[in-house]
């Protein structure tokens, strides 16, 4: 494929989209000179920009992390309320109150994220409509704070020096403003290192942390950006209509906020934006059905879920799709972990001493020693159910053993998550692959070269041609664009090689890398292991195929039952009689995958 060929350097992320921005600015503001000054058109023009901004959190929250959050108008409140109270009864400027409001919605955000530790999917959904529902009493029952069910009346627009905002027309601008810069801050997140981190967290969150990413921080960051933006929305909501009372922001507004997200299409502030002018405007639109209206919204609603699972944005998109990529241009695969040419040494690079892990009264790895030296390729074999997956498993930090300790480079990391140790320098493969299924081949990538601790994690255009030299080396560049499940099951695990290896990592695990191969996969596979050893990089592998074993490995470690029954050199490993007579004892064992 050319499309991966156009020469132009790579953007810094933020900046790109910039000038289309201020051309939707100049837009907005022209519009809302000649927009109605006044009365019901004004008014949804106001309540559709403001509500647009607390669906761009829904976008960040769900659409890009995965997380389903039943409290967006809980958010909403809160930045209206910190609105209302601070220029009713406090007597704080609009532009204090506003930002505050932000603030403290995105700490209670941030604060609900933290419950994404213990709880996940359904159960975390569960308590977002908690939190909603705890907000909606204490707003209508505070009373001597809130003002109670009675609301809070009077909310004063902001005045600048020389610049009055209180007219209709100029606080409609300030609205239209903002979802400018709350639609370009999330369409900019998307492909910034935060959002791709996001969206590994909602496409596979093991895959994620194994990526370096720390799943939890993620998720409670992307609480806390939706929150904020949510209060944003709101507080501007607050001023539009200078009056707020609790029912307002109450559950139902919460559902209807995430059927907007839904609707338009959650993956995009653009689809967000779409959703949120559609719901506002169908009211009026039906309003000629009179009692039958409720029933045609719904009806219509759920024909349009049905229909276009990826929202209305997502049909767009993929009609007039493939602009905005990252540009692959001028990014010549440069790939330095390959330059290193490490000698095989005497130093340890994994050292595994005493590992057990029970899973009850299984006892999966039985106190297990081994160690990986440098530049070395490393295989451990057994039958299958022997305990080498979990060995990896256990190794990489997405199990606690239940005794020993791993040490990577001399630094005991037994206590360490799996992304601290992947910040280490450990890097793996799945035998089941697990691949960023929203994402591109190149973007699943990226996430690999992200990792922390890799020298261009930081560096965006740095990050872009780490990914495509690591696609370079697997063969796979001219599919870099392509979405990721498009590619055969062979070519996703060159994926996952690829991600591993743009991370630069010191060893890499593979597990089962041949497993669901054809043979002439599996004989391209073993080319590239070849490559790979050529190049000296340490790596611990996992396989049944024994021909492919010996073609690449220096040294052999046999499970069985958990326990380790031979280690060595290959030819006298595979020539040990316990060896012969656990596993190579059964031929057709060779030929399982
Ligand atoms: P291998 O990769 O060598 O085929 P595994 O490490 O996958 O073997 O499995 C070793 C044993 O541990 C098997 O008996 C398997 O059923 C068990 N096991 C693996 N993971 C778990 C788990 N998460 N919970 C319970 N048992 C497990
Ligand atoms: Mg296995």
């Amino acid at each position: 494929m050319t499309r991966a060929a156009t020469a132009s350097p790579p953007q810094s992320n933020w900046r790109r989209g910039v000038p289309g921005a201020l051309l939707a600015l100049v837009a907005v503001l022209a519009f809302a000179a000649v927009a109605p000054a006044e009365g019901y058109y004004l008014n949804i023009l106001m309540q559709a920009s403001t509500y647009a901004i607390a669906v761009a959190g829904l976008v960040v929250v769900l659409g890009y992390c995965g997380q389903i959050s039943l409290t967006q108008a809980g958010f909403l409140g809160l930045g209206a309320y910190c609105v209302a109270l601070g220029t009713v009864d406090w007597g704080l400027p609009f532009f204090v109150a506003l930002p505050l409001g932000m603030i403290v919605t995105g700490v209670f955000g941030l604060v609900l994220g933290l419950a994404s530790l213990r709880l996940g999917g359904h159960y975390l959904a569960m308590v977002t409509i908690s939190f909603q529902q705890i907000l909606t009493l204490v707003l209508t029952n505070w009373i001597s704070l809130t003002h109670g069910p009675d609301g809070i009346s009077g909310i004063r627009r902001p005045v600048l020096p020389g610049l009055d905002l209180t007219g209709g027309r100029a606080y409609l601008g300030l609205c239209l403003a903002a979802l400018v810069g709350a639609t370009f801050f999330t369409w900019r997140l998307k492909g910034s290192r935060l959002g791709r981190a996001m969206q590994g967290v909602r496409d596979n969150e093991i895959a994620a942390s194994t990526c370096g990413v720390d799943i939890f921080r993620i998720k409670v960051v992307a609480f806390g950006i939706s929150a904020a933006l949510g209060a944003l929305g709101g507080g501007l909501f607050a001023g539009a209509f200078a009056y707020i009372s609790p029912d307002q922001f109450a559950f139902n507004e919460s559902v209807v906020l995430l059927t907007m997200a839904l609707l338009g299409g959650v993956q995009s502030p653009f689809g967000a934006l779409l959703g949120t002018c559609f719901l506002v405007m169908l009211p009026e639109w039906l309003r000629f059905l009179r009692q039958a209206y409720l029933a045609v919204y719904g009806a219509a609603v759920i024909l349009i879920m049905v229909f276009l699972p990826d929202g209305v944005w997502g049909l767009i998109a993929r009609r007039f799709g493939g602009r905005g990529r990252a540009q692959t241009a001028g990014a010549a695969g440069e790939l330095p972990l390959l330059d290193r040419r490490a000698q095989p040494s005497e130093e340890i690079a994994l050292k595994v001493a005493g590992l057990s892990k029970h899973f009850g009264g299984l006892k999966a790895l039985d106190g297990v020693d081994l160690a990986v030296r440098r530049g070395t390729v490393h295989a451990l074999i057994g039958p299958n159910g022997s305990g080498k997956t979990t060995f990896l498993n256990v190794c990489s930090g997405l199990y606690r053993p239940t005794a020993g300790s791993i040490a990577l480079a001399g630094t005991d990391v037994t206590g360490m998550g799996a992304h601290q140790r992947t910040q280490r320098g450990l890097a793996r493969t799945f035998q089941n692959i697990r691949v960023f299924r929203g994402m591109t081949v190149l973007e699943n990538v990226m996430i690999g070269a992200e990792r922390p601790g890799n020298d261009v994690w930081r560096n965006p255009s740095g990050v872009v041609s780490r990914a495509v030299g690591a696609l370079q080396f697997v063969g796979l560049e001219d599919a870099a664009h392509l979405p990721v499940g498009a590619l055969s099951y062979g070519h996703q695990r060159y994926v996952e090689i690829a991600r591993a290896l743009a991370g630069s990592p010191d060893v890499l695990l593979l597990d089962e890398p041949a497993a669901g191969l054809n043979l002439t996969e599996k004989r391209a596979l073993g080319e590239l292991l070849s490559r790979l050893k050529g190049h000296g990089l340490t790596i611990l592998i996992i396989d049944h195929d024994v021909k492919l074993v010996q073609q690449v490995a220096d040294h052999i470690t046999v499970l069985n039952f958990g326990k380790r029954i031979a280690d060595g050199a290959p030819g006298a490993v595979l020539s040990h009689p316990d060896v012969v007579a656990a596993y190579l004892g059964e031929p057709h064992l060779h030929e399982v995958a």
